[in-house]
């Protein structure tokens, strides 16, 4: 079977399910899911509902994964990139940042942490979106000041 377009696919869960739960959904995919290789529960319940409106079936995460590779902040579609891991210990980052970051520029991926042990791995690939990085570029530039 041919894959739906992911336009079409999109438009189909915002519509469903509303703004709140799709972002939750694509955010969930760009960031959480590829390490299970499946959707949540709660994921799957959403995408039954879209492949019943859609008539379609599609068994593979991978191929449900590849729809939403796009930013639910920005709506751009999301680049891939392999990074050298840094090994080694970070503080922990402010809770106020973490949402900031979340609402602003959540998939900016410009740097791939490691444990603060070495490991075998020199770089690990990563997705990214353009513009949550120039968000994080323009407010790093502010901080400055
Ligand atoms: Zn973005």
């Amino acid at each position: 079977m041919n894959l739906p377009e992911p336009n079409l696919v999109r438009e189909t869960l915002w519509s469903l399910y509303g703004e709140e739960r799709y972002c939750k959904f694509v955010d969930y995919i760009n960031s959480r899911c590829d390490d299970r290789g499946r959707l949540l529960y709660w994921q799957e319940q959403l995408w039954a509902g879209v492949e019943e409106k859609l008539g379609i079936h599609i068994g593979d995460y991978r191929d449900i994964a590849a729809l939403f590779r796009v930013c639910h902040v920005h709506g751009v579609e999301l680049q891939r990139e392999t990074l050298p891991i840094i090994y080694g210990y970070f503080k922990p980052l402010p809770q106020g940042y973490i949402k900031f970051e979340a609402a602003h520029f959540p998939l900016a991926n410009d740097e791939a942490r490691g444990p603060d042990w070495e490991e075998a791995a020199k770089e690990r690939e990563v997705l990214f979106c353009t513009a949550c990085r120039q968000a994080k570029e323009e407010w790093r530039a502010r901080r400055r000041y």
